[in-house]
C-alpha cells in the first residue's frame, strides 16, 4: 500500500498534505542513466527560515508528510550524514512524518551511523527511493545486492522504513526495459509504486526546447508505466496543487511545483512559480498567480471528465511551459 493510500487512509482526503524536497547533498559518482542533476554546489542558505514555513504549513492545517534530502545518493558520502546531525536541519525534518533519501544501494553498505542518526530523529519512517541504474538493469548479481542493502537497512531500522524504486525519465523506454523494471518494484518497492524525476528539468545549461521533448517523452512512458502499477490509484485522483503542494529548496529559492498525471512534480524555473520569500503568505500569494497560468488548453477540456483534476493539479501551467499535449493524447499514442 502505498504511503499516500495510507495517509489517505489516516487522514481522510488528501487534503493539505505539504512536502518539501532540500537540495542540499552533494558528490555522487554513480551512473543512473538520464541524470542531469547539479552533482556539487548543492546548498541551502536559511534553514531556520524554511523551519518555520513548515511550521507555519502546520498551524495553517497541513500535515507535513515528506522531507527529502537530494538530489545525490545519500549513502554515497558521510558528509550527507553530518547534515543530517545538524540542529538546523534536524528542526526542519523533525516537523515532517518522513525523512525521504534518495540512493542506489550498490555494493557494501553500512547504515550503523543512519541507524544512530535516525533513531535519534522524531519522524515516523525513512522512504528510501532506490534509483535503478539502468546499465545493471539485467545482472542478476545487481538485483541480488540491491536486496540485500534493503533487508539490512530494514533490519537496521527496525523496520523504520518504506523502499520506493525510482527511476529518471527522458528517454523512452523499451517494452524489454518496462518488463525489468516491473520485476523491481514487485520484489523491492513496498507500496508497488515507481517514483520518477525529470533531472534536465533542473538543469539550467538545457535549452527549454530539449526540457520539452523530454517530458514528452516521458508523458509516453509514464503512461506505459501507469498501465502496469497505478491500478488502485489512477493518474486523476483528488491531489492537488493546493492540497498538496511540494515545495523546493535550492540555495536562497523556494520553488511551487504544478504536477503532472501520476502525482509527479515538475521543477519549472521561472520566477513566476518561485516564492519571494519562503512563508505561508507569499505560498498563496505565488499560488494565486499561477493559478492565472492554469486555463484549460484544448477543445476537449471543456467536456472532459478529468477536468477537475486536471486544473487542480496546475497540468495546464505545465502543459502552457513546455509545450505538452493532453495526457490523454500522450497515452493513446
Ligand atoms: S540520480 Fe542521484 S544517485 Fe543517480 S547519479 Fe544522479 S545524483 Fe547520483
Ligand atoms: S485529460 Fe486532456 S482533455 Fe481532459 S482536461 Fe486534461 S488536458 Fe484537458
Amino acid at each position: 500500500m502505498s504511503i499516500y493510500t495510507q495517509m489517505h487512509d489516516k487522514y481522510g482526503s488528501p487534503t493539505h498534505v505539504a512536502e518539501f524536497r532540500l537540495f542540499n547533498l552533494n558528490d555522487c559518482f554513480k551512473t543512473c542513466e538520464s541524470c542531469f542533476y547539479k552533482r556539487s554546489g548543492n546548498q541551502i542558505i536559511d534553514y531556520a527560515q524554511i523551519s518555520t514555513f513548515a511550521a507555519e504549513l502546520s498551524s495553517n492545517g497541513y500535515q507535513l508528510e515528506t522531507c527529502y534530502l537530494l538530489p545525490t545518493d545519500f549513502f554515497e558520502n558521510s558528509e550527507n550524514l553530518k547534515l543530517l546531525e545538524r540542529e538546523d536541519i534536524q528542526a526542519v525534518v523533525n516537523q515532517f512524518l518522513y525523512l525521504g533519501v534518495a540512493c542506489t544501494l550498490e555494493g557494501e553498505t553500512d547504515f550503523t551511523k543512519f541507524k544512530e542518526i535516525i533513531n535519534k530523529l522524531q519522524i515516523k519512517e525513512v522512504e528510501v527511493q532506490i534509483n535503478l541504474i539502468m546499465e545493471k538493469l539485467y545482472q542478476d548479481e545487481y538485483y541480488r545486492e540491491i536486496r540485500n542493502n534493503v533487508s539490512k537497512l530494514r533490519s537496521a531500522l527496525d523496520g523504520k522504513c518504506v523502499f520506493n524504486i525510482a527511476i529518471n525519465l527522458g528517454q523512452p523506454l523499451s517494452p524489454k526495459e518496462l518488463e525489468r523494471i516491473e520485476f523491481f518494484v514487485h520484489n523491492i518497492s513496498d507500496d508497488g509504486i515507481i517514483e520518477i524525476n525529470f533531472t534536465f528539468l533542473y538543469n539550467d545549461l538545457i535549452p527549454k526546447k530539449i526540457k520539452s521533448k523530454k517530458l514528452r517523452n516521458s508523458l509516453k512512458s509514464m503512461s506505459q508505466i501507469g498501465k502496469m502499477y497505478n491500478s488502485v490509484e489512477g493518474p486523476y485522483n483528488e491531489r492537488t496543487l493546493l492540497r498538496k503542494p511540494a515545495f523546493i529548496f535550492k540555495g536562497s529559492s523556494c520553488h511551487l511545483c504544478p504536477i503532472l498525471p501520476f502525482d509527479e512534480y515538475v521543477f519549472i524555473n521561472n520566477e513566476n512559480y518561485q516564492l519571494k520569500k519562503a512563508n505561508f503568505i507569499e505560498f498563496l500569494s505565488t499560488f494565486a498567480t499561477i493559478e492565472k497560468l492554469n486555463e484549460p488548453t484544448f477543445d476537449e477540456c471543456e467536456e472532459c471528465t478529468n477536468l477537475k483534476t486536471c486544473h487542480g493539479k496546475g497540468y495546464f501551467m505545465a502543459v502552457k511551459e513546455f509545450e505538452l499535449p493532453c495526457f490523454l493524447e500522450a497515452s493513446y499514442e
